[in-house]
């Protein structure tokens, strides 16, 4: 697996935090969600934790790095902390996801000013962090993003078992999957190869 750039935290703590995000990867799995999962760390310590939820809510957003970044939104809204405080706050803050971070995500956390990232295995149908795109490689002033470091390859394996295991699994939610591909061809995409998205090819 290709990192993209070398970290700042030592292996054995990243290690450590990688495998609480492939929990909240297991998790998802547990609830029939495609299982990514994710943790935010501020001093050593994880203040937020995320799954992905998009079956669940059916909302194709809801990945697990919206939903941990949401989980601190909201508290820190909630203790009155001012815009300038988030930014900063955001700005000691990194994230072990067990997937590459998609577009999306890859654009929300470089706004948001994420200091670092680790994610497992890639993501080749939608990686923002090298795969397709290389967000957190350019800023750009107007959208006021922000580069980040962020480095691939932490336990890569263990986050394809997991994936593996959903699609081997079957997908008893499979009249809801469209929900979660977001460069399909509408009608096509349950059919498997002539969709684009990360999820194409899992079984029906
Ligand atoms: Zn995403």
């Amino acid at each position: 697996m290709e990192s993209f750039a070398e970290g700042t935290v030592p292996e054995t703590e990243r290690v450590a935090f990688m495998n609480l995000a492939l929990e909240q990867g297991k998790l998802a799995l547990d609830s029939l969600e495609v299982p990514v999962g994710c943790v935010i760390v501020e001093d050593q310590k994880v203040i937020s934790s995320g799954r992905n939820r998009t079956t669940e809510t059916r909302n194709a957003t809801r990945h697990a790095e919206m939903e941990a970044i949401d989980v601190l939104l909201e508290q820190w809204q909630k203790n009155g902390v001012t815009r300038e405080e988030v930014a900063l706050k955001f700005s000691k803050c990194t994230l072990y996801v067990t997937c590459e971070p998609c577009i999306m995500c890859a654009a929300a956390l470089s706004i948001i000013g994420i200091k670092e990232v680790y994610y497992g295995c890639g993501n080749d149908k939608f990686g923002g962090c090298g795969s397709i795109l290389s967000l957190h490689t350019s800023s750009s002033p107007k959208l006021t993003r922000k580069e980040f470091k962020c480095t691939g390859g932490i336990m890569a394996t263990e986050a394809i078992n997991l994936l593996r295991s959903f699609y081997e699994q079957g997908n008893p939610n499979g009249n809801l999957m469209e929900n979660i591909h977001f460069n399909c061809n509408g009608s096509n995409c349950r059919t498997l190869r002539q969709c684009s998205c990360l999820y194409a090819g899992r079984p029906t």
